[in-house]
């Protein structure tokens, strides 16, 4: 889809991985910003993203990069939101849009809202759309189509601000949900948070064991363990920082988690076939439900061939 006038005219993003790199790569082919311009903290990123053409100025002051800009998006893990929120809190235009894109919104609202000044509009985001990928490479065009973006703005924000950001998302493909953050924490700890730390734990497990060899564990892999391993694959730092700044929501989703497995352990050990069939029987039926809202394919393979471009 082409915007015929862009949504916004000066946009800046801090920030310029995974998810700051499809933002860049949308907006300029779909002409959803009139300009962009691209900063982030190290050197080298920077120069990727000039090399990889993604925006029209770059600048390593974050400062700089936010001036006259009239929506920022902050892209960095959750816990340099609130620096970056200081480095940039004395630049920002009046009446412009700041967001971010946290996996995690009521500790980034904590972290950022107090640097800001009042003439601007704080819509903090979360597009729903990743890969294990990251860095400006990763990045591109159609990672946010058909995915959720939930905003979670503050009480009392200005609609029309809300509004247009909602619209900047749509623009990029995705479909916007409205949420607390305190109610989009326990909602992604279940959906996306625990899911890696499963997955983080499955493959620490099989790391550690001794009765079975490495060699074997990655030749058998296609027994299941492999759709684990893209999961684990995922940026170290992004998922440090979402598990410690998701803490409460977590521990909660964890402790029910644990209930549950539990619950079959125990019907293992006394071969409760009925209870096992049972709880089998409805998780399937949560699979087909996935699918059928497209948030999946049926191919086989957990649709391996398109997981790259889903997230
Ligand atoms: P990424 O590909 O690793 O990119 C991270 C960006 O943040 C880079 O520009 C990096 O800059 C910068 N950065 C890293 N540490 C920083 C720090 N301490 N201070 C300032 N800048 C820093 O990450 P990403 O996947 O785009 O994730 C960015 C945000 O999106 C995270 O908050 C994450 O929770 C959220 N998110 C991720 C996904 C996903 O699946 N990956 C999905 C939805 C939302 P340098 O390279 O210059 O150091």
């Amino acid at each position: 889809m082409t915007s015929s006038t862009p949504v916004f005219r000066r946009l800046a993003l801090i920030g310029i991985g995974l998810i700051g790199g499809s933002i860049a790569r949308v907006a300029r082919r779909d002409g959803i910003a009139g300009e962009i311009v691209i900063s982030t903290r190290r050197r080298e990123t920077l120069d990727r993203a000039a090399e990889l053409g993604l925006g029209d100025a770059y600048t390593a002051d974050m400062a700089e990069a936010v001036s006259g800009a009239d929506c920022v998006i902050v892209s960095v893990p959750v816990g340099a939101s609130g620096a970056v929120a200081a480095a940039i809190a004395g630049s920002l235009k009046p009446g412009a849009i700041v967001s971010d894109v946290g996996s995690v919104k009521s500790d980034v609202v904590r972290q950022m809202q107090p640097h800001l000044p009042a003439h601007v509009h704080f819509v903090p985001a979360h597009p729903v759309a990743g890969t294990e990928h990251s860095g400006p490479d990763a990045g591109f065009p159609e990672l946010f189509r058909n995915r959720w973006c939930i905003l979670t703005p503050p009480p009392g924000t200005d609609p029309a601000a809300v509004d247009t950001l909602a619209r900047f998302w749509r623009a990029c493909g995705s479909k916007v949900e409205f949420m607390t953050p305190e109610h989009h924490d326990m909602v992604l700890a279940i959906t996306s948070h625990i899911p890696h730390l499963i997955a983080y734990n499955i493959v620490g497990t099989a790391a550690h064991l001794e009765q079975v060899t490495a060699s074997e564990v990655i030749k058998f892999s296609a027994g299941g363990f492999r759709d684990f391993t893209r999961i684990a694959a995922s940026d170290p730092t992004m998922w440090r920082d979402v598990f410690l700044h998701n803490k409460e929501a977590v521990l909660e989703m964890l402790g029910r988690f644990i209930e549950d497995l539990f619950a079959l352990q125990r019907s293992i050990r006394f071969g409760d076939g009925d209870a096992l069939f049972e709880l089998f029987t409805k998780t399937r039926a949560i699979r087909r439900g996935i699918i059928d809202v497209g948030q999946d394919t049926a191919a086989p393979d957990f649709g391996r061939q398109t997981a790259e471009k889903q997230g």
